[in-house]
């Protein structure tokens, strides 16, 4: 780590918000935080610049947390993303540092979401507002957002704002904030038209930068998985179990519950594994690695500072389960392994938000890092039957196996079956539950990473952005991303039936209690189409079909394929023709229009067909 501060607690905290991180299991300060906190605090304007996955939300939300006056229910701090997605993450970061502060509220608005609902929420009255900059001008235009009592504004990742056609609308908003407030600029690169609006808004500020040093690795064998396609557990497993001249790993991840979690369900696996982080005392550390160097434990799951200058020699394998923030994290963590002559191996798990940072990481450390594919089921069935088949083999010899010959044999006779059915059958119980035959189809390889992880998607936003309820934290570990691709006939999808709309069927009707507009909002919302693309919507008894645009780009079909409406899964997919489902049901003709397709400010135009799904939907 590039910076000697160990505690949030060194930092200035309040006690309730190091009382928060300690229950979410933040360890230590990333070194962006380490770096911007206090002089957040100070009340100084700051450019931060960092990349993607080093801990910015946290650099700018604790400290704009310990301004805000829970008795004024009004926007005090106002943080403008480029995307919806982030919008939400963001807001769900601050929600969950918010833990123990009641009556604190923080609302995200975007583009997408009904006004109805987003005037409703400003009403009640939000100390903190995270949105995208189209929509916050709408609001600010309509005087339904109310600037007054701003303390902080932060612009996050402003080089993708101004990459996606907003910095104009940030400039806007920017001129009409009150004059007496802070602001905070993060961004991954530093642009010259990023450069003037810091220069032009940002008062004396305070420049921070992490940079990554050049280190040198030794002879490891350094390999990266792009997560997708399964669980980050499931794809640990298998690597684990077919690596060769495997002994004992260490395996990294960001947080003290992420240490213990995974620590639990690795040994649930039949590992011999344990937690190694900052709430175990000396003592018990201790133990954890005598119990790692004696062969007790194979795997110790560990934060960085828990793991600092370990030194056993049998750990074989380093996994980043969790991708280090900075370069110097990576040398630290993977000198782990490869120790007193021994070869190492360093595995890290990249997700695609991350490539970046393994980029970065090949740079500084001057070592490439190759794609590992990923072991298949065949590979993890031939590599099990053959450890079976070695351990057999080394019972042949045992003395007194005549007593168990006799035993097989009466089974044989007994049953008129063949010695070699009795063994098959004796073989299918020596398992012990775990099959040596996996089956069941292999995921999908994920497709070759780009090189830039910031090339504009087709959508609405960076496919992965998209944003995960259930994974907060831990935002890595998607599940299945190719298992819940389309499959292969629903990616090519009938012609559509007028024009160029697609007709698709979903799993929700009236008996589930949905309107035609509980419909258009949920796919305006998942999928980022402004709800006047959205085209006739066919409500039946236990089923709609709903028309869209033809070439819905994968991520947005994959949103809308885990989309809930009503709490029903709506497993949306081409209709295949057969209208009302089975049950009968009536039509309900032409959808009308819902009234929140006129933004103030004009509307974008429809310019063709796939622009429906492109960036500037924000509004
Ligand atoms: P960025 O905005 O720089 O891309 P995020 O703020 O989204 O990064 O953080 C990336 C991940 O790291 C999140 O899952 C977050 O919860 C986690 N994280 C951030 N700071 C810490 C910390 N100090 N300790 C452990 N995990 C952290
Ligand atoms: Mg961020």
């Amino acid at each position: 780590m590039s910076t000697t501060v160990e505690t949030f607690a060194e930092l200035g905290l309040s006690e309730s918000l190091l009382k928060t991180l300690s229950e979410i299991g933040y360890e230590t300060p990333s070194p962006i935080q380490a770096e911007c906190i206090p002089i957040l605090l100070e009340g100084h304007d700051l450019i931060g610049m960092a990349q993607t996955g080093t801990g910015k939300t946290a650099a700018f939300a604790l400290p704009l947390m310990e301004q805000i006056d829970i008795k004024l229910a009004k926007p005090q701090a106002l943080i403008l993303t480029p995307t919806r997605e982030l919008a939400i993450q963001v807001a769900e970061a601050l929600q969950s540092y918010a833990k123990n502060l009641p009556g604190f509220h923080v609302l995200p608005i975007y583009g997408g979401q009904s006004y109805t609902i987003q005037l409703k929420q400003l009403s009640r009255g939000a100390h903190v507002i995270v949105g995208t900059p189209g929509r916050v001008m709408d609001h600010l235009e309509r005087k339904t957002l109310n600037l007054d009592n701003l303390k902080t504004m932060v612009l996050d990742e402003a080089d993708e704002m101004l990459r996606m056609g907003f910095i104009d609308d940030v400039e806007w908003i920017l001129e009409r904030t009150p004059p007496q407030h802070q602001t905070a600029l993060f961004s991954a690169t530093m642009p010259d038209q990023i450069r003037r609006v810091a220069q032009k808004y940002l008062v004396d500020p305070r420049e921070i930068k992490i940079k990554s040093a050049t280190a040198t690795v030794a002879a490891i064998r350094q390999v990266y998985w792009q997560v997708s396609g399964m669980h980050k557990l499931d794809a640990l497993t298998r690597i684990l179990e077919v690596e060769e001249d495997f002994d004992a790993a260490i395996i990294f991840v960001r947080t003290k519950t992420a240490t213990v979690e995974l620590a639990d369900k690795l040994s649930a696996r039949g590992y011999a594994a344990a937690a190694l982080n900052g709430d175990l005392n000396q003592q018990m550390r201790e133990r954890v690695i005598e119990q790692l160097k004696s062969g007790a434990l194979d795997i110790v799951i560990a934060t960085d500072v828990a793991a600092r200058g370990i030194d056993v020699p049998r750990v074989s394998h380093v996994v980043n389960y969790d991708i280090p923030y900075d370069t110097e994290a990576y040398v630290h963590r993977i000198g782990r392994t490869g120790r007193a002559g021994r070869t190492g191996n360093a595995i890290l798990f990249v997700a695609p938000r991350e490539i970046r940072m393994l980029r970065t990481i090949e740079r500084a450390t001057r070592s490439p890092i190759s794609p590992l594919t990923l072991p298949s089921r065949a590979d993890v069935t031939n590599k099990r039957v053959a450890d079976f088949k070695e351990k057999v083999a080394g019972v042949l010899n045992a003395e007194g196996l005549d007593f168990f010959a006799n035993i097989v044999s009466q089974i044989a006779e007994e049953h008129s079956v063949s010695a070699e059915e009795v063994a098959a059958a004796l073989a299918m119980m020596a398992q012990e539950g775990k099959p040596l035959q996996i089956v069941g189809e292999d995921p999908r390889p994920a497709p070759p990473p780009p090189r830039d992880d910031r090339r504009p998607g087709v959508f609405g936003d960076r496919p992965e952005r998209k944003p995960r309820f259930d994974e907060r934290g831990e935002r890595g570990e998607r599940p299945a991303r190719s298992e819940d691709r389309p499959r292969r006939e629903e990616r090519a999808p009938r012609p559509a039936p007028a024009g160029d709309m697609v007709r698709y069927r979903i799993d929700v009707g009236r008996e589930h209690g949905v309107e035609v507009r509980d419909i258009v909002g949920a796919i305006a919302n998942e999928a980022g189409i402004e709800s006047r693309f959205i085209g006739r919507i066919g409500l039946y008894e236990d089923s709609s079909t709903v028309e869209l645009p033809a070439g819905m780009p994968g991520e947005a079909a994959n949103a809308l394929k885990r989309t809930r409406i009503r709490g029903v899964p709506i497993n949306l997919r081409p209709d295949e023709g057969r209208p009302g489902g089975g049950a009968a049901g009536g039509f309900t003709g032409e959808r009308k229009f819902d009234g929140e397709r006129k933004p103030a400010g004009g509307e974008r135009k429809f310019n063709g067909d796939r622009s429906v799904f492109k960036k500037k939907i924000d509004r």
